[in-house]
Order: structure tokens, then C-alpha cells, then sequence
């Protein structure tokens, strides 16, 4: 039998066993596992890892619990404006949304993008028009809102400041995107993401999630890499494919190339976050510098793992 793996993230940050309740960890718990079952399935039953990561992160824009899709943060204007991205390791081929509004899952026009048009990243109106031509699923903004990320807007407008998702009340800082990367029985590996990107950005404000490189990268040489963080920081640093490079370049493992990624060189900037990322032969690294990631992997023949705190 051949091995395949998935690997899956709803955000980082200073998520802290005290700042939890029980319900709500159980509640994060819940929701990772069914992201990543519905993944999981697909690849035992020899489905490709594409599919498997976009269903997987499907399913966690539908769940208010994350920053993407129906749980996206609020911008400046008090509108959701989302980004997504997916690559496929096997062909480099990829598909990027950026400032996408009333989209029900921008991680399937990110999809569409890479097979049905000529571009990897579209943007605001024109990538609204092209998800109207593929027959994608719009939904008004009722659809979209969540009191708490409201009061959140409220908040951070008054202060004047631009903060990163706080998913529970009380939170000091909390990046809620959620990714996905995944590899297949044919030796294939993919990645996506996708976000609602940070509260009281500004209109327009591209965050690292669709940008190919940055926040999301696969190519089968070298591994698939899904990023959540502080997604200034994370662009500065190409973080996705410095990781490759890495790997690619020096001949670093991925773990090794992964640590010096996240917990030195983006430590030593300033970025807060973390990834996950798989390679061809089914190594997972899941590393974050903040004090906790929502994250959960599954290796087949092997026991699924859920985490969310640093230790
Ligand atoms: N990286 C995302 C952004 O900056 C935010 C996040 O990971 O929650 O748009």
C-alpha cells in the first residue's frame, strides 16, 4: 500500500490552555477532525491530493470558529474581503484569490483559477466576475457575520489598530486562517489556504495566504507548505518558498529548513506564526513561534494527531 498524509491548520497564536474553555476546545477539536477526515478519506480511497486538501479546507470556511470563508474577520469598512491559494507540487501549476467578497468558498475559485483560466491570481471585481462564470456560490453578507468579530472591528477601529484575528473573546492575538497541504498514493503533494486576512485592514490590503511563495507553495522536488501569521511578515520573508529553497538549495531536511524558517529567521524579524508542511515522502513538520496553533495530521496506517497548544 502505498502512503499518503494530510496535514491541516486553523491558525496561530497566543492560544493558551487558560484562555480556552473546555467547550471551546472541544469545539476546535471537533472541527479539525472533521476537516481532516473528509481529506483523509479521499486520499485512502486514491484521490489526489488537490482534492483532498480542497475539501478539507472547504469545510473549515463553512465553521465560524475560523478566520476564512463564513467566519472571515472584518475589514475597515466592516466588510469581508478574503484571500485563497492552491498549488499543485506535481505540475507548479497554482490558482490565487485575492480581496474576494460574498464568496461561500474562495478555496474552490482559487481551484478554478489554476485549471480553468490562463492566470494564477485574480483579484476584488474581476475574480467576482470569473466565479460568477464558473457558477460558484455567493451569499450575502448576513451570511458572513459574527457578533464577536463585529465587536472585534469595534474595538480595533477604536484603537486605531490593525489586529489580527482574536477567534475568543479575551485573546490577545490569534490568526485564524486555515490551510491544508496533503500528499497522495501517486507521490503528489499539493497545498492550499485560505483567510478572511486581518481585522480593520485596510480596503485592499493583500495579505501573504494568496500570494504563491509566501503564504502557500507546493512543488513535488522539494515540499507543500501552508502558512498562518502575521501576513506582512510573512511576505518579507517568502517564507513558503524559502522553506523549498531550502530544501531545494542546501540539501536541508524539511524539519531543518522549517526551523530555521519560522523560529529563526521570522522570529528575528518579528513574525509571528507558523505552517505546516508535508514533503514527497510523507515527512509532516507543523512549527509556529506563537504560543499555539490549531493543527492536526494524519499519516496513513498511523493515529490522528490534534494539537493546539505549544506543549
Ligand atoms: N496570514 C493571514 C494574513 O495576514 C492571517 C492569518 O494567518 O490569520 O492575511
Amino acid at each position: 500500500m502505498k502512503k499518503y498524509a494530510i496535514a491541516i491548520h486553523g491558525g496561530a497564536g497566543t492560544i493558551t490552555r487558560s484562555g480556552l474553555t473546555p467547550e471551546l476546545e472541544a469545539a476546535y477539536k471537533s472541527a479539525l477532525s472533521e476537516a481532516i477526515e473528509i481529506g483523509d478519506k479521499i486520499l485512502a480511497e486514491g484521490g489526489n491530493a488537490l482534492d483532498a486538501i480542497t475539501e478539507s479546507v472547504r469545510l473549515m470556511e463553512n465553521n465560524e470558529l475560523f478566520n476564512a470563508g463564513k467566519g472571515s474577520v472584518f475589514n475597515h469598512e466592516g466588510k469581508h474581503e478574503m484571500d485563497a491559494a492552491i498549488m499543485d507540487g506535481k505540475t507548479l501549476m497554482a490558482g490565487a484569490v485575492s480581496g474576494i467578497r460574498n464568496l461561500k468558498h474562495p478555496v474552490l475559485l482559487a481551484k478554478a483559477i489554476m485549471e480553468k483560466s490562463a492566470h494564477v491570481l485574480l483579484a476584488n471585481s474581476g475574480a467576482a466576475d470569473f466565479a460568477k462564470d464558473m457558477g460558484l456560490e455567493f451569499a450575502p453578507d448576513e451570511y458572513f457575520f459574527v457578533q464577536h468579530r463585529y465587536d472585534q472591528l469595534l474595538v480595533a477601529r477604536e484603537e486605531g489598530q490593525i489586529v489580527l484575528d482574536h477567534t475568543t473573546p479575551g485573546d490577545e492575538k490569534k490568526f485564524g486562517t486555515v490551510g491544508a497541504v496533503a500528499l497522495d498514493v501517486h507521490g503528489n503533494i499539493a497545498a492550499a489556504t485560505s483567510t478572511g486576512g486581518m481585522t480593520n485592514k485596510r480596503w485592499g490590503r493583500v495579505g501573504d495566504s494568496p500570494i504563491i511563495g509566501a503564504g502557500t507553495y507546493a512543488n513535488n522536488a522539494t515540499c507543500a507548505i501552508s502558512c498562518t501569521g502575521h501576513g506582512e511578515y510573512f511576505i518579507r520573508s517568502v517564507v513558503a518558498y524559502d522553506v523549498s529553497c531550502l530544501m531545494e538549495y542546501k540539501g536541508l531536511s524539511l524539519k531543518e529548513a522549517c526551523d530555521i524558517v519560522v523560529m529563526k529567521k521570522l522570529v528575528k524579524l518579528g513574525g509571528e506564526g507558523g505552517l505546516i508542511a508535508i514533503d514527497a515522502a510523507g515527512n509532516i513538520e507543523m512549527p509556529f513561534n506563537s504560543e499555539g496553533m490549531y493543527r492536526a495530521m494524519k499519516r496513513s496506517g498511523e493515529d490522528l494527531f490534534i494539537g493546539i497548544y505549544k506543549d
